[in-house]
């Protein structure tokens, strides 16, 4: 069995938005050469956060609107004390994902309206996602 992984760099341009990856990631795992096996995609920050949603305008502001609503970016967080980004850190946390997905005869295994979907929280910033593909 062999393992490989590859990292890539996604600058973000506002505070908070979402940016599929999509097609990074699978071609990320073209190049891996692994035909059967397992992906999983690390997001390694603590304010932005990996989802697998629809790549859709209307559903991705409602995404932002509804984390927005659940986590003002305004409020009586302790950790604003010494930073200003707890709102991030409590989106992050609540849909933190890190996921895992099976590779059959060279095809990533998701359902049609699954893509990678990265939150930014704290933008704008460079994040990095990282591929980890192991199988034969
Ligand atoms: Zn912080």
């Amino acid at each position: 069995m062999k393992t490989w992984s590859k990292e890539f760099t996604i600058s973000t341009r506002k505070q908070c938005e979402v940016v599929d990856v999509t097609d990074r990631v699978l071609s990320a795992v073209r190049e891996s050469g692994v035909k059967n096996g397992l992906l999983l995609v690390l997001l390694p920050h603590a304010t932005a956060t990996l989802v697998l949603n629809e790549d859709e305008g209307g559903l991705k502001q409602d995404l932002l609107d509804r984390l927005n609503h659940l986590v003002p970016k305004e409020g009586d967080y302790l950790h604003d004390r010494i930073d200003d980004n707890a709102h991030a850190h409590l989106k992050s946390a609540l849909f933190s994902s890190v996921p895992v997905l099976p590779i059959v005869e060279g095809r990533v295994i998701k359902g049609t309206w699954q893509n990678f979907l990265l939150i930014e929280g704290d933008g704008p910033r460079n994040r990095r996602v990282v591929v980890f593909v192991m199988g034969e």
